[in-house]
């Protein structure tokens, strides 16, 4: 007997992250969708105090709205000094229309004269699922590193070019793109909310 595959819409109209979470779902009888696939959805505005606030916030929305199981994520940039500045502000910290290079410049200058040992920081990554009805499940990955003195590096985005993951001599923006989506807290969230949306999906579906 066949089995219908559960619709699972992403809340997103990013690529890269529409292809991460298509193979992070292989094998797992979803069918995914994103705002691609349908219309009408409505805009969520992001104003939340933490990342989680964020991601539950846009994944009820959506479930809401659409009527299916609804997934979305909300990230970034925690430095410990700062006492996780930029955090749910670290798309726009330099101003609403800050570039990436923007931002990260204000943290270098933030940090001006900071000894490395106090340069820690790390990312964060809060990725929650939603049903209809409200009822939400989440995940949170992390990746550990310290900011460095310059800008370095020309791969990925935001604050990849100020950011040495522990472990590592070189800024992300310095590592190709496989070695950092092995690393990175957008991979560990991932990777422990794909055991839980699992658990997830089979009570929605009894
Ligand atoms: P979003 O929630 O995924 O849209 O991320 C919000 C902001 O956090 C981005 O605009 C970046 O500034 C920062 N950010 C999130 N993930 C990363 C990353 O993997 N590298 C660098 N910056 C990131």
């Amino acid at each position: 007997m066949a089995t219908e595959k559960t619709e699972i819409i992403l809340a997103t109209r990013n690529h890269g992250k529409i292809a991460e979470f298509r193979s992070l779902f292989k094998g797992m009888y979803i069918k995914l969708l994103s705002f691609y696939d349908l219309s009408g959805i409505p805009p969520v505005v992001e104003d939340g105090k933490t990342f989680q606030e964020n991601a539950a916030k846009k994944a009820k929305a959506i479930a809401k709205a659409t009527g299916r199981i609804a997934v979305a994520d909300d990230s970034g940039l925690e430095i410990a000094c700062l006492n996780g500045v930029p955090g749910v502000r670290s798309a726009r910290f330099a101003g609403e229309r800050a570039t990436d290079r923007d931002n990260a410049r204000k943290v270098l200058k933030m940090l001006d004269g900071v000894p490395w040992a106090e340069r820690t920081a790390r990312f964060v990554c809060v990725i929650c699922a939603a049903t209809p009805k409200g009822k939400t499940v989440s995940a949170e990955g992390y990746c550990s590193g310290t900011i460095s003195f310059e800008m370095r590096g020309s791969h990925g985005f935001g604050y990849d070019s100020v950011f040495i993951p522990d472990g590592f001599q070189m800024t992300m923006a310095e590592m190709e793109p496989e070695m950092k989506n092995r690393i990175s807290h957008r991979a560990d969230a991932m990777q422990k909310f794909r055991k839980v949306l699992k658990e997830f999906v089979e009570k929605e579906k009894k």
